[in-house]
């Protein structure tokens, strides 16, 4: 096996801001090249060519037609704004990921693989995209900066998709406006961006940006899917304000104030609802249209940070805590979403593999992880709550003396001395992402794999102790069975919170992966039958969860059926997505489920329906 750190890939410079809207801003660049070294140091996967015929076609046309139907997009778009995939998968990383697949797919990798990427420059051109997908009943798949890592990546559910890569020629910043604290963007503009561009505005100590765990996905891309950042901002669908959408059938539409027929742009960030049925909702998590535009808020700066550390010694701890966490966050005491992170994690974190702390098979033995930890400058523990307050002294210590004299209930409780943490311990990251400013720490522990990929499992419960418990032990017990190390953090909303387990697994083992999906697999039902669901999942996955929301009967997905027929009569945008097959699709086997891991297809697809 040869170790990947040789390959001129590992060795290329990182693409920066703003020589690329996807690129890492110039204050992350040394960080980002020890991530890139890390990473590369534990690959072994070779690059392999091709295994099937490609580029791939998908269902429903014939590899003639589909390159005709590619011939007539690129003189829709321009011959440079067309790329047929054709070439071996690179999977790259973080932040030189590829458009064209999963790559950390927990199949085949050619299972969710695209024909083709395009590149539309403006609406219009999306527009002209999705007319040209009913014509030629190609389906599409959208994407902003196609880092959904843990979800799919870039990859579409339907093999042979036209990826719609809207990040690189659709990424201005439209308007940024301080007084209202709102800003307007498309598609391509990353956490990164917006950050450097309030830096170069001078903006940086007025407002800041509700930055996730690493930066660089785009706040459309991260927003539709329901994602979630770190100040007290947090729930991102919550913070938008207004979109606008091409519809798959190529009408555009406005949505809140930017619906005015005249001046919408002047009160586009400020009141997200307009008049009449507020229409957001059906374009987050779904396939109902492309977004091109979207008002964001911004949070005024506070007045003053500080970040604060608890360690809790016992697995047990986790029930009394969460009866602790409760009351403090639903009254804002707790002000952002918080973490309370298992020690795997934290050990993990660190970015070493786990060949490093221990040699035998099977996963990780407790006492290995406590003795990392003891010598860590964090010291042992077995739970971590990172938080942060906000606002000048006075204010922030009046909360901070609650949460102290509430969390010091936990015997063995300790809270840890920032000043005795080094530069780059984890607390530190965690400092910046709850002050606004991105980060790229965070995937660190998925060096713990060689060929490291990860895949989340991210059940919602109220913040009980009964309900942590239950979902802890179910995690853990399911993660024995498959021989998995059990990686939980518990990451605490408002009323709720969402167990994000996060299983790192070598890409390139298909064993680890089909443990892997069994145990997601389990897990989703056992959590189901519980009472707990999904916020959020990966591609392989979706047809699973959207089947656990099934009350009556199935009534939401037959919901989901009609607005997608009525909307998309073709089903030509993200066939499947979030578990929502247009009516060409259903009934030919094209969900997936136990069982089906050998292939994401279907058999066929119907006729034109419009
Ligand atoms: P990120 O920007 O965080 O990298 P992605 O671009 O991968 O996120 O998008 C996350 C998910 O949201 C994808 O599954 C994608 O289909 C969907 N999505 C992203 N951008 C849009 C958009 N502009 N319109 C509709 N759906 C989108």
């Amino acid at each position: 096996m040869s170790s990947g750190s040789s390959t001129p890939e590992a060795t290329t410079p990182i693409p920066t801001l703003p020589e690329t809207h996807s690129g890492i801003p110039p204050y992350l660049l040394p960080k980002a090249t020890r991530a890139k070294e890390a990473v590369f140091s534990g690959r072994t996967k070779p690059a392999k060519p091709r295994s099937r015929e490609v580029p791939v076609v998908p269902q429903g046309v014939s590899r003639d037609q589909f390159l005709e139907a590619l011939e007539e997009l690129k003189r829709e778009l321009g011959e440079e704004n067309v790329e047929v995939n054709d070439k071996p998968l690179k999977d790259g990383w973080y932040m030189e990921h590829p458009n064209t697949h999963d790559m950390m797919t927990i199949l085949d990798e050619e299972e969710f693989v695209a024909g083709a990427v395009a590149y539309p420059g403006n609406t219009d051109e999306v527009v002209k995209m999705v007319k040209w997908a009913n014509r030629w009943l190609v389906p599409i798949f959208p994407i902003s900066m196609g880092r959904n890592l843990g979800y799919g990546g870039a990859a579409p559910r339907v093999r042979g998709s036209v990826t719609v890569d809207l990040g690189r020629r659709m990424n201005k910043i439209l308007d940024i406006n301080p007084q209202d604290y709102t800003c307007l963007v498309e598609p391509g503009v990353s956490f990164y961006g917006l950050y450097e561009e309030l830096g170069r505005r001078g903006l940086r100590e007025h407002m800041w940006v509700d930055t996730p765990d690493l930066g660089g996905g785009s706040i459309i891309g991260n927003t539709v899917d329901r994602g979630v950042g770190y100040t007290p901002y947090g729930d991102h669908w919550a913070c938008h304000s207004g979109l606008e959408v091409v519809l798959p059938t190529g009408e555009v539409i406005r949505t809140g104030m930017g619906a005015l027929t005249e001046g919408g742009e002047n009160t586009w960030g400020v009141f997200p609802y307009g008049f009449g049925p507020y229409s957001d909702g059906i374009f987050s998590q779904s396939n109902f249209g492309i977004v091109t535009k979207m008002g964001m808020t911004l949070m005024p700066n506070p007045g003053g940070h500080e970040s604060f550390m608890y360690t809790f010694p016992k697995e047990e701890d986790l029930g009394p805590l969460m009866e602790i966490i409760r009351p403090l966050r639903i009254s804002t005491i707790l002000e952002n979403v918080a973490q309370l992170r298992h020690v795997t994690q934290t050990i993990a974190a660190a970015g070493l593999p786990k060949s490093h702390f221990f040699s035998g098979s099977g996963t990780i033995p407790p006492e290995i992880i406590h003795s990392a930890a003891a010598a860590s400058p964090v010291g042992d523990h077995t739970w971590a709550y990172y938080g942060m307050s906000y606002g000048p002294p006075h204010i922030r210590s009046y909360k901070l003396a609650i949460i102290d004299a509430e969390f010091s209930k936990i015997p063995g409780c300790r809270k840890i001395d920032p000043s005795t943490l080094p530069e780059d311990e984890y607390f530190w990251s965690r400092d910046r992402i709850a002050s606004g400013t991105p980060d790229i720490h965070e995937l660190r522990w998925v060096n713990w794999a060689p060929n490291g990929a990860h895949i989340a499992f991210s059940p919602v419960s109220p913040i009980r102790s009964a309900d942590a418990t239950k979902l802890f032990q179910l995690g853990k017990r399911i993660h024995e069975k498959y021989g998995i190390d059990f990686m939980p953090a518990f990451i605490v909303g408002l009323r709720e919170m969402h167990l994000i387990v996060e299983i790192v697994f070598d890409r390139d083992d298909r064993e680890e992966k089909e443990r892997a999906l069994e145990c997601l697999r389990d897990m989703v039902d056992e959590a189901a039958r519980e009472g707990y669901g999904e916020y959020r999942t990966h591609l392989v996955l979706m047809d699973q969860v959207a089947g656990t929301y099934g009350w009556g009967g199935g009534a939401l997905g037959r919901f989901n059926e009609r607005l997608k027929d009525a909307l998309d009569p073709n089903g030509i945008l993200a066939p499947g997505r979030c578990g929502i097959w247009g009516e060409r699709y259903r009934g030919r086997g094209w969900e997936m489920g136990r069982g089906s891991e050998g292939g994401s297809e279907g058999d066929g697809v119907g006729g034109r329906v419009l």
